[in-house]
């Protein structure tokens, strides 16, 4: 729907994607109406915008003018189950989501990036991997910049890096990536898809959606699911292209004698040697091979790739060494808010480990980390609203402590902690229990990590 020229527009969600996406479209002539549930500080200082572009707004509830309109454009805040949704479909309103609306304003190549875990990462190195080689690129969806504020006066030729949730895909129509990236597919945000695993499998799989032949699909090989969805829906029509540790491709990324290797076109590359990347762990290792093939297809030299492999240091609250002290490495993982996003935490050491766990918790089954907590986990801190639910399943595995506050975990941690340990918050929860988000309660943690007296 490219003519919104008078178009009556409602937008649900009035946080930063959503008045983003008021501003495109109004200055596309659209009569804009955005619709807020929340009455927080995070929409309602978006007023004087929606002020300064003339759209109408309403906080607090959804009323009936959400419906009046021709069509609905939905933040990726809001859940595919959410009533409004629902009863906006049922009358037969197109519902779009931010990311679709977008892209119909954008001509340049996208490379859009989606998994379970593992996105912020990928984004934010195939980022720096293409302005390392000075291409003009931007990066924004879920990270930085909401999609619909950067397309605005694109050149053709800037290479657009999105990161895309299974929320943002939901509703799409012709959304198509030039590059789309599927790191992994594993339970996460089921109660978004009234807990159907298979809903959430297929959200994913709806980047590719509209992809052609002329178009890349890189995804996980190793990951069952992502695998699976690729051989089963998108084989036939789009450029497949698998990365994996266990074996090699003729087309694809891979390990091999411990360096990483990709081919394309029939050329076999040696990349890097892989403890010569810096960001460390085998989850890392898919990462970085996930971005040096986005980039390599975009032609980015496997020089530059490497250079940015060996420079780049993550991203804050994603195994982020806060501070060693005494011979203990204090790691910052606030961003683990599952339990697969904990265990790929834990492989990526071999020292003696006490972690952190619990929060708010989303349905977790803890035994899929047994296996790397009986190899490691000398302490198990139990910390936040789950704290008692963490004590009784990690009880038999290890030792298991309770803290009442961060500070009081991270002394006790300071006090079990030898010479050679690691001290992980890493908590496979959501923070809103004890902290405003994961970044808060990573910076909290960081604080009592650094008032520590050796
Ligand atoms: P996302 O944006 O998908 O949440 P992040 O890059 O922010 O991903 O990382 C979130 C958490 O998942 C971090 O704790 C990180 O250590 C872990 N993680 C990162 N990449 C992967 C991966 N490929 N597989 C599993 N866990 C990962």
């Amino acid at each position: 729907m490219l003519n919104l020229q008078q178009k009556n527009v409602s937008i649900i969600g009035a946080a930063r994607s959503g008045s983003a996406v008021a501003q495109l479209l109004s200055s596309q002539g659209a009569k804009v109406f955005v619709s807020d549930k929340d009455t927080s500080g995070a929409v309602t200082a978006q007023i004087p915008l929606f002020k300064s572009l003339g759209v109408c707004y309403e906080f607090g509830q959804h009323t009936e003018r959400v419906y009046q309109a021709d069509l609905i454009v939905i933040s990726p805040g809001v859940p595919s189950n959410a009533p409004v949704v629902h009863e906006a479909l049922s009358r037969g309103i197109k519902v779009v989501s931010e990311l679709e609306t977008a892209s119909w304003f954008c001509s340049s190549p996208i490379v859009a990036i989606t998994g379970s875990n593992g996105k912020t990462t990928t984004t934010t190195l195939t980022g720096r991997m293409f302005s390392d080689a000075g291409r003009k690129h931007v990066v924004g969806g879920n990270i930085g910049n909401a999609f619909s504020s950067i397309v605005s006066g694109l050149s053709r030729d800037t290479i657009v890096v999105l990161e895309v949730s299974s929320f943002q895909l939901d509703h799409i129509d012709s959304f198509r990536p030039k590059i789309s990236v599927i790191l992994n597919i594993t339970p996460d945000h089921l109660d978004r898809y009234s807990g159907s695993f298979e809903a959430y499998k297929e959200a994913k799989g709806k980047i590719f959606h509209n992809q052609t032949t002329a178009d890349y699909l890189i995804y996980c090989y190793d990951d069952m699911q992502a695998r699976e969805l690729v051989f089963t829906k998108a084989l036939s029509y789009v450029k497949a292209v698998p990365f994996g540790i266990q074996r090699g491709f003729e087309s694809g990324a891979y390990v091999r004698d411990n360096k990483m290797w990709t081919s394309l076109d029939g050329h076999e590359r040696e990349v890097i040697d892989v403890s010569e990347i810096s960001i460390r762990g085998i989850h890392n290792l898919y990462n970085s091979m996930a971005a040096t093939l986005a980039t390599q297809l975009m032609g980015v030299s496997v020089a530059s790739i490497r250079a940015t492999l060996k420079n780049f240091k993550g991203v804050e609250h994603r195994l982020e060494l806060v501070r060693e002290l005494n011979g203990v490495q204090y790691i910052n993982d606030s961003k683990a808010t599952n339990v697969d996003s904990v265990k790929y935490a834990l492989m990526a050491y071999d020292n003696p480990v006490i972690l952190f766990l619990g929060g708010r918790d989303k349905g977790n089954e803890y035994s899929a980390l047994y296996p790397e907590v009986e190899r490691h986990v000398k302490t198990v801190i139990a910390i936040g609203e789950s704290a008692s639910k963490v004590e009784q399943a990690f009880q038999a595995k290890t030792d298991v402590v309770n803290a009442s506050s961060m500070k009081e975990a991270v002394v006790l941690a300071h006090s079990l902690a030898r010479s050679g340990d690691i001290v992980l918050l890493s908590p496979a929860c959501a923070s809103f229990d004890w902290f405003t988000n994961y970044e808060h309660r990573g910076r909290v943690f960081k604080e009592c990590v650094n008032q520590l007296d050796a």
